[in-house]
C-alpha cells in the first residue's frame, strides 16, 4: 500500500502571526500569506496537517471554541486560496496544570497522531515550525524538521524540500 508524504506545520509564527505566548482572541488571529509555498508543495503531493501546542486551554485562557473559531478561519482563508489544510492536530495539555502528556511539543505525539491517521511515510516528510522543540518534535517523529524564523515566509525554505 503506498504511503502518504505529508508537511506538518507548527501554527502560530509559520501560518498566522505570532504574537508572543498564545494568541488568545479571535481578532488577534492574523493569518499569514503562505498561500504560494503552500499550494507548490500541495501540488507536489504533500498533504498539509497542523501541529500546535495549545496550553493555554489548560491555562484556561481562552476556550475550546474560541480555538475552533480560529482553526475554522485558517483552514477557510488557505481553502480561498486554493489550499486544502487536512487537519489540525493540537495539544490542549500543560504540564502545570494538567500534568505530563506525550501529545505536547517538543514530544512527537501530534505528530504520531497524524502520521497514523493519514498512513504517511515520515521519511518522505517534514515539519516546519519555528521553535527548536518543533524541530525536536519532528525528528523523533521520524520526520525532517526545518526551522523558521517567526513569520518568515515560506518561499524561502522551499529548496529545502524535495
Ligand atoms: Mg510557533
Ligand atoms: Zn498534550
Amino acid at each position: 500500500m503506498n504511503k502518504t508524504k505529508a508537511i506538518f506545520l507548527d501554527r502560530d509564527g509559520v501560518l498566522n502571526k505570532e504574537i508572543g505566548d498564545y494568541v488568545c482572541r479571535f481578532e488577534d488571529f492574523k493569518v499569514l500569506d503562505n498561500f504560494k509555498a503552500l499550494k507548490l508543495l500541495q501540488d507536489k503531493g504533500y498533504l498539509l496537517l497542523v501541529a500546535t501546542n495549545q496550553g493555554g486551554l489548560a491555562k484556561g485562557w481562552y476556550s475550546l471554541s474560541e480555538l475552533e473559531k480560529m482553526h475554522k478561519h485558517l483552514i477557510d482563508v488557505y481553502l480561498n486560496n486554493g489550499i486544502k489544510i487536512t487537519d489540525i492536530f493540537y495539544c490542549p495539555h500543560h504540564p502545570d496544570f494538567t500534568g505530563d502528556c506525550d501529545c505536547r511539543k517538543p514530544k512527537p505525539g501530534l505528530l504520531l497522531q497524524g502520521i497514523s491517521k493519514y498512513n504517511i511515510d515520515p521519511n518522505l516528510s517534514y515539519f516546519i515550525g519555528d521553535r527548536e522543540r518543533d524541530v525536536e518534535a519532528g525528528n523523533a517523529a521520524g520526520v525532517k524538521g526545518l526551522l523558521i524564523n517567526s513569520n518568515q515566509p515560506l518561499v524561502e525554505i522551499l529548496h529545502l524540500i524535495n
